[in-house]
């Protein structure tokens, strides 16, 4: 039963304005070009500023996919230049989470350009609430979505107006979770079971998942110039040659790197689930399951022994990895 006391306090928030949230640092090289690096963006107008000057502009200017980036707080949440808004756009959330809603879920984002932004531009943008819907029913749960538009604009000069640069909509859902029945256990349930999802099988690496049903722990080496690889790849990335054969692993290695995914929870795996990125003493590292540590247990740099985990009614074998004493 939705409840219209809320809804009318929620609704009142519709078209509410907020202030100011400035940029740092105005629009500058360093930031650009770390962020090209990291997207693999190459276009000379973001990096070389003879280029952009003879393209017409001032300057280097930015991706306009960074719109966003100039006016982020930092590493610590809320951590604003001066004069900029302490209020928070986003504040109904709270209000609808007061009764109820305790989940939350970015839904979409789109953003708007009206034109580049160039080095030495300083940004802020300002906030409007742009629509907090009624009550939804939705697969995730029953809530309410909320938009908030960012307008960014750049700052002028005293007695020159700002000008309008581009727009972010951001929509969030604030919702209580669905309750799922559990599906029953054993034979005479009506619910089919739900499997792991299946490798990928190719010609170059059926290999490693008969391995795995033999209990070998099978890694592939370039036949020329003995060079170890995984995942299985059909050419030597160091000789080009396409012969390889194989090499039974020890088994050994260490955790490289690792997540422990909790949400959301996917049958028929157990949360929270620890991933390994875990590089064998041969050198390759490859990706599995961790089991027996949990997360406050696991560390970078630990020991880890393969072990072969059969689901017999899926005809699956599955690499995993244990901790081991150091
Ligand atoms: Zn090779």
């Amino acid at each position: 039963m939705a409840d219209q006391q809320l809804l009318d306090k929620i609704k009142a928030f519709e078209g509410r304005e907020y202030g100011r949230v400035y940029a740092w640092d105005p629009v500058n090289a360093p930031m650009i070009r770390h962020w090209c690096e990291m997207m693999g963006i190459t276009n000379p107008l973001y990096t070389d500023r003879e280029f952009a000057r003879e393209a017409g502009y001032p300057d280097i200017v930015a991706p306009p996919a960074m719109l966003q980036v100039w006016c982020m707080a930092g590493l610590d949440m809320e951590n604003y230049p001066p004069g900029s808004t302490d209020e928070n756009s986003f504040e109904v959330l709270k209000l609808i989470e007061s009764h109820g809603f305790e989940s939350v879920v970015a839904v979409n984002s789109d953003l708007k350009f009206d034109r580049y932004v160039a080095a030495g531009e300083r940004l802020y943008y300002t906030s409007r609430v742009d629509a907090v819907t009624e009550e939804k029913a939705t697969g995730l749960g029953t809530g309410h979505f909320v938009t908030v538009i960012m307008t960014y604009s750049v700052e002028r000069a005293e007695g020159r107006e700002d000008e309008k640069v581009g727009e972010q909509l951001f929509r969030v859902f604030k919702f209580k979770p669905a309750v799922r029945p559990k599906p029953e256990t054993g034979t005479d349930s009506a619910i089919p079971k739900i499997t792991r999802p299946r490798p990928g099988i190719s010609d170059d690496s059926r290999f490693f998942w008969e391995g795995c049903e033999a209990g070998k722990l099978l890694v592939q080496r370039c036949a020329d110039c003995q060079t170890l690889r995984h995942p299985p790849a059909p050419v030597c990335a160091k000789c080009h040659s396409f012969n390889w054969d194989t090499v039974e692993a020890s088994g050994k290695g260490h955790l490289y790197s690792f997540v422990v995914m909790h949400y959301p929870e996917i049958p028929p795996f157990e949360y929270p689930n620890p991933v390994g990125l875990v590089e064998l003493d041969e050198g390759v590292r490859l990706i599995a399951g961790l089991v027996g540590a949990d997360r406050s247990e696991l560390q970078i740099g630990q020991r880890l022994q393969v072990e072969f985990a059969r689901f017999q009614d899926e005809e699956l074998t599955l690499p995993q990895f244990r901790p081991v004493a150091q």
